[in-house]
């Protein structure tokens, strides 16, 4: 099958995040099975879904170095969308465009992985490609990371990692981290008029939101700056809130949801650490002045590490060399590039389709942006025979 039938196949499986990605997993399974592969999957806990990785391993057999080929299977819902067209029906409406569902984000270039498959395997390689394919990346990349501790359970070693979000093509070098959180903020109830009874959780969870405001404005006002970004500060923000019952009653419980975006050299963990500090110090005291039992707990809902590319890694000389683009291009979505590079495989994005086009109604995929990739997948497998890799490198 070439590009265009796989992508026409991968899109017709509804993978929304919240659905079971199961069905494209095993078509793509039966696929490399036929062609003597040994995929293995990765399931969730639940067995709902599933990472796929495979390995075509170098002609004399090794499966050690070489090249991943990274993409997720799942995407944004369509949910209240005007879309003109099935999402989940491939489009050619002759104006150069593939419209669908994930044609950009990016069932695209996971079509075009599978498309050179049967030609890389024809080719004398002296290094393997692996193909890995993950689930619930649009969530807050919470698939990848069971299939990466599989691949070092299993000892598996690759020398870099190519993640194929929508790039148009570029090389992406670098991208904020991101690390999203629930608070659940725990008071007591009472009756509106018998303030002194009650400990509004509304009111103290406000303090800790307003805490954020606060250290995202010093960010803002102070650094770190990469002018490299859009924004080119780390962001920090409450996006989501919930509490109370009723205007006359003193809300017992609130939650809020906030992420904050930041530059690949500051540490979340830090970040998250300050603001907890504030909660348990400032905050809580003065709640449980009111209450004893009062609490405030925090619960991560999902994130991915920032991704700093190394311009000294051999990935990234390939795709420079690949793509004939030295530009440093450092973009404000996250993707699962950083995981990789967590467990010591040196990765970068470049992928077909602008991500301008993506989780929007109407999503497309260029024909042309197809094209690009099919022929940089081709030459990144030739690389991997080696005659070729001398010269991709020295360019
Ligand atoms: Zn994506």
């Amino acid at each position: 099958m070439n590009t265009r039938q796989w992508l026409e196949r991968l899109v017709a499986f509804d993978t929304t995040s919240r659905n079971s990605n199961l069905g494209l997993i095993e078509s793509v399974r039966d696929t490399l099975q036929a062609h003597g592969l040994k995929p293995w999957l990765a399931a969730n806990p639940e067995g709902t879904k599933a990472n796929l990785f495979c390995t075509l391993p170098a002609a004399n057999g090794g499966t050690q170095g070489g090249i991943v080929l990274s993409g997720h299977t799942d995407v944004v819902p369509v949910d209240g969308q005007d879309w003109h067209t099935d999402p989940f029906q491939l489009t050619d409406t002759g104006d150069g465009h593939l419209y669908g569902r994930g044609s950009c984000d990016m069932k695209g270039f996971i079509a075009s992985a599978l498309a050179l498959v049967p030609e890389a395997l024809t080719l004398p390689r002296k290094k393997p490609l692996h193909l890995a394919f993950s689930y619930d990346e649009e969530v807050g990349c919470m698939g990848a990371p069971t299939m990466l501790a599989e691949l070092q359970k299993r000892g598996i070693r690759a020398d870099g990692c190519v993640v194929g979000e929508p790039t148009s093509m570029q090389p992406v070098v670098a991208h904020k981290g991101i690390s999203a959180w629930r608070c659940h903020v725990h008071g007591k109830a009472a009756h509106s008029s018998l303030t002194p009874q009650g400990c509004n959780a509304i009111e103290y969870a406000a303090r800790i939101v307003i805490h954020i405001r606060e250290l995202a404005d010093v960010w803002r006002g102070q650094g770190p700056f990469d002018r490299a970004y859009d924004v080119p500060y780390s962001s920090f923000t409450t996006n989501r809130i919930g509490g109370g019952i009723a205007v006359n009653t003193i809300p017992e419980a609130c939650h809020f949801d906030y992420e904050f975006r930041y530059l690949p050299d500051q540490d979340a963990e830090a970040i998250q650490a300050q603001l907890q500090d504030y909660a348990t110090r400032e905050v809580l005291p003065r709640m449980k002045q009111e209450f004893s039992d009062a609490d405030i707990r925090f619960e991560f809902s999902g994130g991915a590490p920032g991704l700093e590319a190394s311009e000294q890694a051999a990935v990234t000389a390939l795709v420079r060399g690949l793509t004939q683009n030295r530009e440093v291009r450092k973009v404000a979505y996250a993707t699962e590039a950083g995981l990789f590079q967590d467990i010591g495989i040196p990765a970068i994005v470049c992928g077909p389709g602008s991500i301008e086009q993506a989780h929007k109604p109407d999503e497309y995929v260029e024909v042309a942006q197809l094209e690009r990739c099919d022929r940089f997948l081709r030459r990144l497998a030739q690389s991997l025979c080696g005659a070729d890799a001398e010269a991709v490198h020295a360019t």
